[in-house]
C-alpha cells in the first residue's frame, strides 16, 4: 500500500525522532515486527534493540531503543522508550567504556548470589547494541 507513517521516539528527556517514514521494523517483546501504512492497531513492550526505518527518500536508518513500549495506529507508530539515539549520536567511546564496566562488574560476580547481576547484564545489553550500531556504518 502506497504512503508514508508518522514515526515517533521518545523519552523521558527529549523527543529523538519525529518523521515520516516508509515502513518501521522494531524489536518487540515477542520478535521483530514491521508496519507499513494501514497497520491494524496494537501496542506492545520492546526489547532493547534497533529500530530500523526507510525514510521518504528510501535511506535506511537505525536507532537504538533501550526497551519501552510502541503504540501502532494505521498511519502512526509511537514509541516509549527509557532512553534511544540514533546512530550517528551514540559515542561509540562512551558505549565501549559501559561495555567494558559491564564485563568487568559480571566477571567478579555470582549469578546466584548477586542482586545486581540482572542489572548489570542489562548495561551489557545495551552497550553491546549501540557498539555494534555504532560500528555498521549505517546513518
Ligand atoms: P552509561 O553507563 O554510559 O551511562 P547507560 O546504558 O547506563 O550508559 P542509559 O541509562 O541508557 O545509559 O542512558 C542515559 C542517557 O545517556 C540517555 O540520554 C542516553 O540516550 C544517553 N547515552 C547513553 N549511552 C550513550 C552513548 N554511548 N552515546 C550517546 N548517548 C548515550
Amino acid at each position: 500500500m502506497a504512503g508514508n507513517i508518522k514515526l515517533e521516539i521518545v523519552t523521558p528527556e527529549k523527543s529523538v525522532v519525529s518523521e515520516e517514514a516508509q515502513i518501521v521494523m522494531a524489536p518487540g517483546a515477542l520478535g521483530e515486527f514491521g508496519v507499513l501504512i494501514g497497520h491494524t492497531p496494537f501496542f506492545t513492550t520492546l526489547k532493547v534493540g534497533i529500530i530500523r526505518y526507510r525514510d521518504v527518500k528510501g535511506e535506511e536508518r537505525f536507532v537504538f531503543v533501550n526497551g519501552g513500549f510502541v503504540e501502532v495506529l494505521p498511519d502512526r507508530v509511537t514509541v516509549l522508550a527509557e532512553s534511544a539515539e540514533r546512530r550517528r549520536d551514540i559515542d561509540v567511546e562512551r558505549a565501549k567504556s559501559a561495555l567494558k564496566r559491564a564485563q568487568e562488574r559480571l566477571a567478579k560476580m555470582s549469578a546466584e548470589k548477586d542482586i545486581d547481576f540482572t542489572r548489570a547484564k542489562a548495561a551489557l545489553d545495551r552497550a553491546l547494541h549501540r557498539v555494534k550500531l555504532a560500528e555498521t556504518g549505517h546513518h
